[in-house]
Parts: C-alpha cells; structure tokens; sequence
C-alpha cells in the first residue's frame, strides 16, 4: 500500500498537534465534494490554517487520511494526533456510551473521495480504503467488527452519504476489511 505523507502543517484549525491518547474507533467520511482529488482536499484541510484566530466564523475540519478515486492514499495528520472530523454539538447516546464526550480525542478520520453527488465511491477507492482500514486494525489493535464507525453512527450527519442511503454497502465494506485482517494476521 503507498501512502503519500503530506503532512499539513501543525495549527489552530486542522491539525491542533495534541495526542490522542488511545484510537478506539475508524471514522469513514464523504469528501462532500463531487469530483475532487485527495491532493485538493489536503489542499483544504492545509489552507483553513490562514483563517484569522478572532473570526467568529473561522473553519475547524481535517482527517487524517484522504483516499482518492484512483485509489491514492494522502495522509494528513499523524495517526496518534487529534484531527477535526467528528465534532458536533450532540452525539448520538451510542457513540457517548462507547467514544466518550468528544469523540474527536479518541477517533482516526478517513475521508473518501466520490465522482458525484450520490456519493458512491469508486471500486478503487473502497479496496484501498479497505486496506488502510486493515492496516491500522493491526497497528492501532482495534476490533475492525467494532471499530469501523460512519461519521453517521456518531453524530447523524449524513456522511458518508452512500453508506447511510445503503447500510449493507457499509456491512460490505466492513466485511471485506475483516476478511483483509484475518489475511494479514496470518
Ligand atoms: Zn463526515
């Protein structure tokens, strides 16, 4: 698997550079943003750094990994650092049973990149976004049974909004990364 670390530099509104004392849970997530690349939506995440610190209106958003269409990989944030990806003013009462009150201290954000508005993701996308996820099962000793979270589960937003129009493409997903950690754990 080649994963580009493009790193966005440490700042106040997309990469605050504090620890995430222990990963409990994978959050897949939309780009939201038809037809853009992984390179574009670091891009992103990377600007919101020149927002003025006293904007009342200034922009918090990052994740940690962006898989693009062509299945490309960019990662943005170490995964043992705090990304901006699942903040809200309430959680669903699951997610505060099993994340805690802020999700965000405990959760590794995965964007996935879609050519239209649907939201359906490429065959690219989901078999590298279904290694990155057995991957960091290994690495980060999560469950991927119980781990792999849509940004749905936490807060209700509609994302990614393929998974949440199509719940067995998500158990699809989540299947394929458990059978792809069961051949790594070999
Ligand atoms: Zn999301």
């Amino acid at each position: 698997m080649d994963i580009q670390h493009t790193l966005i530099p440490v700042n106040p509104f997309s990469r605050p550079g504090k620890k995430l004392p222990r990963v409990k849970a994978l959050v897949i997530h939309w780009v939201a943003n038809p037809g853009s690349t992984a390179p574009q939506n670091r891009h992103y995440f990377a600007s919101l750094k020149d927002q003025s610190i006293n904007h009342a209106a200034a922009k918090y958003a990052s994740a940690h990994f962006i898989v693009g269409m062509f299945g490309e990989i960019v990662q943005c944030i170490p995964v043992h650092e705090m990304a901006y990806h699942v903040g809200a003013k309430t959680y669903l009462p699951y997610a505060l049973d099993n994340l805690g009150q802020y999700p965000n201290n405990c959760c590794v954000g995965i964007e996935l990149c879609h050519p239209h508005t649907d939201g359906r993701f490429t065959p690219e996308t989901l078999t590298a976004a279904t290694e990155l996820c057995s991957m960091l099962c290994i690495q980060l000793e999560l469950n991927p049974l119980t781990a792999l979270w849509r940004h749905y589960d936490i807060t209700g937003k509609e994302c990614p909004r393929w998974f949440v129009t199509h719940p067995e493409a998500f158990e699809e997903f989540k299947q394929a990364v458990v059978s792809a950690v069961t051949v790594l754990k070999r």
